[in-house]
């Protein structure tokens, strides 16, 4: 018999073979490109960070890492005032949403998510081979009254919310989340990346919720808040019953490597410092919120670092300036989705990167 050789497409799942991947944005490596594009922190993290990677001892690389990250599930525990066995650690907070579809989701049966959101869940899904069943965010991107009750009818088994909303910044409020993880038949995901940056005026805080909501799952991240983006860490909070199975089932055994777990304690210890860089980023946003809407843009208030301008008529279309900003070395994201196609999302710059944002900004609007 001869030997086919069948085309390497010929040997993935049916449901990988239909799907394209999550699209990051561009990370070039030059120095000279001013990157906000993807939501990283403008500033570096915290001095006690870096002194921790100084003081890796060999013996800790030797050896495999404590596999529940012991240590850190302690201090996030003792800071968001929740039992350490409320608390996961994850590599990237991607890896929490990964395992809440493994642990949650019958592979064929629906996820639910609000539109727009984050693009990386609609992905998951596909790589799960469940479908998606979307909603849309009505005025300001806030949640519909009756989210929960369409999730429920679609028989949908995890709801994915991102709060504050990206790619808006708009903030729906604990009460509001309280009623829907109440109403839902599933498990609610809270995607809280962003959350570092919300006014702390506002005392706005959901994870109390997790000691009565036993449906209810928050994701937190280093990568925005604490400028930890390349470690990759982020953990998950929840009622200890929720948390159980993605602790000693789903999770891979050493999902979070030696290196990652004290540096991501480091900088949770050192909260002076990232509350510093929280003050200066939601400080910045306000500045840039007010220039861009100076020079025509339409911009919602944002409680995150991030802010969705909506281009002026008339003057360059959104992936025009997008493109003409990129030539001069300022990367923006813009998104080809419904509702968004004239809209750019910027990430709020350090001030001198905000400054050149502006001019430069202000000069394509004027046609220089
Ligand atoms: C950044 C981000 C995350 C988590 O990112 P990691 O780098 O994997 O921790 C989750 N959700 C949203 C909406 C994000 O923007």
């Amino acid at each position: 018999m001869p030997v086919v050789n069948r085309g390497a497409m010929a040997y993935e799942r049916a449901n990988i073979q239909r799907m394209q991947g999550y699209v990051p944005g561009k990370q070039p490596q030059d120095a000279g490109t001013i990157k906000l594009n993807t939501n990283e922190n403008p500033y570096p993290p915290s001095p006690a960070v870096m002194r921790a990677l100084t003081s890796i001892a060999a013996e800790s690389l030797r050896k495999y890492p404590p596999p529940l990250a012991d240590a850190f599930r302690e201090v996030a525990a003792d800071l968001h005032h929740v039992t350490p066995d409320s608390v996961i650690a994850t590599n990237g907070g991607d890896e929490l949403l990964r395992l809440a579809l493994t642990t949650f989701v019958e592979p064929g049966r629906p996820i639910g998510v609000l539109e727009p959101s984050y693009s990386l869940y609609p992905v998951l899904a596909e790589i799960h081979d469940s479908p998606v069943v979307h909603v849309d965010a009505v005025a300001g991107y806030s949640v519909p009254p009756d989210f929960a009750a369409k999730m429920n009818a679609a028989g949908v088994q995890l709801s994915l919310l991102v709060n504050p909303h990206a790619p808006s910044g708009a903030l729906t409020p604990v009460s509001t989340l309280r009623a829907i993880a109440q109403e839902l038949d599933g498990v609610l995901l809270v995607d809280e990346a962003y959350v570092d940056f919300v006014e702390p005026g506002l005392g706005h805080n959901l994870v109390p919720e997790v000691k009565s909501q036993k449906n209810l799952l928050i994701l937190r991240t280093m990568s925005k808040g604490y400028g930890l983006a390349g470690l990759r860490y982020g953990y998950g909070l929840g009622h200890p019953e929720l948390i159980a199975p993605m602790l000693t089932k789903t999770r891979d055994s050493y999902n979070v490597d030696a290196i990652a777990q004290r540096l991501a304690t480091a900088a949770l210890q050192d909260q002076a410092y990232a509350r510093d860089t929280w003050q200066r980023v939601r400080s910045e946003r306000a500045r840039v919120t007010l220039a861009l809407r100076g020079v025509g843009f339409v911009v919602p208030d944002s409680q995150s670092n991030f802010v969705l301008a909506t281009v002026p008529a008339g003057s360059l279309n959104a992936p025009a300036l997008r493109d003409a900003l990129e030539q001069r070395q300022l990367l923006v994201r813009y998104f080809n989705a419904p509702g968004l196609t004239d809209k750019l999302r910027i990430t709020i710059g350090s001030p001198e990167e905000n400054d050149r944002l502006l001019a430069t900004l202000t000069a394509l609007l004027a046609g220089l």
